[in-house]
Order: structure tokens, then sequence, then C-alpha cells
């Protein structure tokens, strides 16, 4: 299925109901098809063909999807970016499409003209107020609609471990995963006609557009936010929500704000959450904190269209739980195998990475052949993520392979030891890195931010950690920083935090 046969099918089947909502501002299924045919209107009457990229620089906004659902019509590729990135990181994601447009949400003119003073080739700039007055004075153009294989998305992934690679993402792509469920017809993967999405997750991460599109698939309404706040949550819960999409650090954000007690939650059903793992004491705390929501943790990456395995809600009891510890099974239409050095599948229970085959893996990264042609082999999408597969078929994600620390031998995976710190009481946010130690080759070391009002006294950590966990794995030392580095996405940057320790020293990865 296509943007298209999606947009006509609503607006025929759904003709009022609301696609999407900003604030005061509502468009309908019928509404929107009309004003989409005057977008495509206008981005013809601009030169914009089949194929050609265009580009959106803001916050999330009610426009930016109408602009990216229209192209995406007739194949014309919309280009997220990340409106935290330096205006150096927005030229060179622009440079890299050869974007025909740069369409600008509300106050990043001066951004905008920043990132396009370094190019050669410059993109049109078309500010919000601009592009919708053009748009209301558009014809509603005609079009030859893009077809399942056609490119309609390019997002870039978080640039966690290095540059951020353009993701080529097809109409195909972008429906075959619109309900992360591993059978058809498990209650989460059905929509009611009156359900709303919450999308508060950036538009230029497949959390935030992805959540839109699996609204408009589904022929509900999203309710767009222009960037997460917790408040913004919580407002959202009481405007009776009845979905949203939210990385772990700002579900943190939400079930330990002072409102969470006393709002109003009961509409919300499931609440969806992942792209980086999650310690198990937050994850308990936020099922406390929503009790009437079912928990569904999504596992997958850009290159995959987002999940490619998820954690039902019945999986998430809060006694004695060692499945909760898993990103869950593998999604309808989705393989999953863990391969290791040599590219052998290895037996359940064993950790090596974890590659996946998918309707939803990209159709390329974009301008990388060689990257391209190493991460998608024979159609597997290679992750990069070391995992194991249980005899049930559930996945425990250990970490990202390039963060793993071999220390004395032993391979020690940071997401598990930050997890066992995180419950500490003094223990705000947590990361662990390797450091280089003459004896052990790498050292395990954790570097905390305190929760405020609390002191860290590192003796204390280090023995809580060896309560509970191998003695190989326990940090030999602990730094306290003020503030996690993270990217937009909220992941840890612990590439960031291993820098300094390595610097003129190259660290093996393997
Ligand atoms: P880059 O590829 O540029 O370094 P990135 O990998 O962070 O950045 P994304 O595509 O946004 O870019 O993230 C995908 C990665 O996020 C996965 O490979 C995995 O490491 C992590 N991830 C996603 N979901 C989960 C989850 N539920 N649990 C643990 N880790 C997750
Ligand atoms: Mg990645």
């Amino acid at each position: 299925l296509t943007f298209d046969e999606f947009i006509t099918h609503w607006a025929s089947e759904r003709p009022d109901t609301v696609v999407l909502e900003e604030g005061d501002d509502a468009i309908t299924y019928s509404e929107f098809e009309r004003r989409s045919r005057k977008i495509v209107g206008m981005l013809k009457g601009r030169g914009v063909e089949k194929g050609d990229r265009i580009a959106w620089l803001g916050k999330n906004a009610r426009h930016y999807f109408e602009l990216f659902y229209s192209a995406a019509r007739m194949g014309v590729v919309m280009v997220p970016i990340g409106w935290r990135l330096a205006a150096p990181e927005v030229a060179y994601i622009l440079q890299d499409t050869g974007a025909k447009i740069l369409f600008l949400g509300e106050g990043f003119e001066d951004m905008a003209a920043r990132a396009v003073s370094e190019l050669t080739e410059k993109p049109e700039l078309i500010g919000q107020v601009d592009a919708i007055a053009a748009i209301d004075k558009a014809e509603e153009a005609q079009f030859d609609p893009a077809g399942p294989d056609d490119a309609v998305l390019q997002l870039y992934t978080s640039g966690t471990t290095g540059n951020p690679k353009g993701a080529v993402l097809t109409n195909r792509n972008l429906f075959s995963l619109r309900i992360p469920s591993q059978e058809e017809g498990q209650p989460w993967s059905l929509f009611d006609e009156d359900e709303a999405i919450l999308v508060c997750m950036p538009c230029a991460h497949i959390g935030g557009t992805g959540l839109g599109v699996m609204a408009m698939g589904a022929g509900i309404r999203s309710i767009v936010q222009a960037e997460f706040t917790p408040d913004g949550v919580l407002d959202g819960f009481e405007q009776g929500i009845t979905r949203l999409f939210i990385v772990p650090a700002a579900l943190q954000m939400v079930v330990q704000h002072p409102r969470a007690k006393t709002t109003d939650m009961s509409a919300v059903k499931y609440v969806l959450y992942g792209a980086a793992p999650i310690p198990l004491d937050l994850l308990r705390e936020a099922v406390r904190t929503i009790p009437e929501a079912g928990f569904l943790q999504c596992y997958g990456m850009t290159e995959t269209t987002g999940t490619i395995a998820a954690l039902p809600p019945e999986d998430h009891s809060l006694e004695g739980n060692e499945r909760m510890k898993s990103c869950g099974k593998a999604v309808a239409g989705v393989e999953l195998k863990v391969i290791g050095e040599d590219g052998e599948e290895l037996p359940r229970g064993e950790v090596g990475e974890l590659i996946c085959k998918s309707p939803s893996n990209m159709a390329c990264y974009w301008n990388l052949p060689d990257a391209t042609e190493s991460s998608l082999k024979d159609g597997w999408m290679h992750t990069g993520d070391a995992a194991y597969v249980d005899e049930d078929g559930y996945v425990f994600i250990q970490d990202r392979i390039k963060d793993m620390i071999i220390s004395g031998g032993e391979n020690v995976y940071p997401a598990q030891v930050e997890s066992a710190i995180y419950g500490h009481p003094s223990v705000g946010e947590v990361a662990v890195i390797g450091v280089p130690d003459d004896t052990w080759g790498e050292a395990v070391k954790a570097c905390v931010v305190p929760k405020p009002g609390t002191q860290v006294d590192e003796a204390d950590i280090i023995a809580w950690t060896s309560e509970r966990l191998a003695k190989f794995k326990v940090p030999k030392s602990i730094d306290v920083i003020e503030v996690m580095p993270r990217n937009a996405s909220g992941k840890i940057l612990r590439k960031d935090l291993r820098a300094p320790y390595w610097e003129g020293r190259d660290r093996q990865v393997n």
C-alpha cells in the first residue's frame, strides 16, 4: 500500500475524522485529501518532481506532516532534519541529499540561512507562513502516484555511534510495520476509530514521523506537539490520548514529574517505549505510575523503519519477571537471527549480532554504497547490536557491539551494568563505559549524574553493584558528572564520555 492509497481510502471511509491536530488547529481526512492535491500543485509549480528531495527544518508541526504525506503521494522524498543539530550538521545533510527546497518551521530562518551559506548548490528556502500562503493559492494538481517501492522518506540515523547516515525508506517500508504486533488481531494491533496518538518525539526520527504514519495508516487522529515536554505529555493524557511513543529518558521525566500522581491517565490504552535500553527499575516505576496502560516495548532502528521486535503488555507483570528484560519477539512479517563472527547462525541462548529480514528494511543508505553493502547482506539488515534469543523467541538485547567492554577477557555489556546501578538511591542517570587499563585491557567505569539533593559515594555504589552483578562487571571507578551527554533522541553518547580517556589511543572494537 501507498500514501496515495491510504489518503484516498480514509478520505472516503472516514471523511470527518481528524487526521492531524495541533493545538486548536485540526484537519479532517477529507479536507486533507483536497489540501494535499494543492500541496502537490505548489510543489509541481516549483519544479519538484518524483524522485526529488525536499527537506524540513523545524520542530514537529501539522504543516510538516501535511507536506510529507502530500509529497509522498507523488514520490517526492521528504528529509526531516533534526532541529537540535548545529548549522554545519544541517549543511551536511542538505549537501548529502541535494534537497531542492528547504521548508522551515517557525523560528528556523536564521539557522537555515547559516546552514545554507556554506553550500554551493543552495535549496530554495520557504518559511512556514509563505509556504501556507503558497498552498492556499495553489491549484489542486493531477499527479502520477508513487508505487510501493518508490522512496518517500529519508531519515538520518541518530548519530549515536558516528556520523548520521541517510536511510532511504519506501512506501512498502513505512506501511509494512504500522502495528507492532506478533500476529494480526492482537488487541494492541487494532485501533478504534476514535483513538488519538500523541506525536511528541522529534519528526526527524522514526519514533516521531513513523508514529504519525502509523496513525494515518490506521485512519485515526495524530495529536502533534512541537517538542517533547513532560507537561505536554501529561496534558495529552488529560486530553484523552490513547497511545504514544516515548524514549526511556523522556518516560523517566514524565513518571517522575510531580504532576504525574494527580493526572487523569484513564484514556491511555498503550504506552509504546523504546529506541534505547531501559533500566528495569525505571520500567517498573513507569508501569506502577500508569497502571491503566498496556506497555509495549519497541526495538528497532531507523534502517528497519522502527519496530522489528516488541514486548507485549502481558510480559510487563511486576513480580519476578525475567521477560521484562527482553525487548520482545519478532513482529509479524519479520525474521530475526543471531550470528557469530563468521556469519554462522548461533544456537538459542548464545550472544552474537542480531540480524533482521523484514519488508521494513530500508532500500539503502543514501550515497553510501559500501555501508549499504556491509549492513544489508542478502536482504538481512545487520543491526550492530549484540543479542541472544531464548527458547521462546524472546530477544534479549545486550548492547551495541561497539560499546561492549572487554575487561580481563570477559565481555561486559554496559546496559546491564547501568540497569543495576540505576536502582541506587543517589543515582539520577548513569552511563557505563570502558576506559583503558594496563592490567585488564579495559576497565569498567560508571559516569553518574546524582539525584537532586543527594551525594554520590563511590564505594557505596560499587558495593551496591557487587551485590547484584558478577565481579568482572562491577565498575572499578565512578565519575560524577553534571549533565549526561545525549543526542536529540535522548540516547546517551557513550563515545563522548569515552573520548577524554582514549585520547591518542585506538579503542579496539570487534
Ligand atoms: P547511529 O546508527 O547513527 O549510531 P542509532 O543507532 O542510535 O545511531 P537509531 O536508528 O535511532 O540510531 O537507533 C537504533 C538503535 O537503538 C538500535 O540499533 C539499538 O542499539 C537501539 N535500540 C532501539 N530500540 C531499543 C530497545 N528497545 N532496547 C535497547 N536498545 C534499543
Ligand atoms: Mg544505528
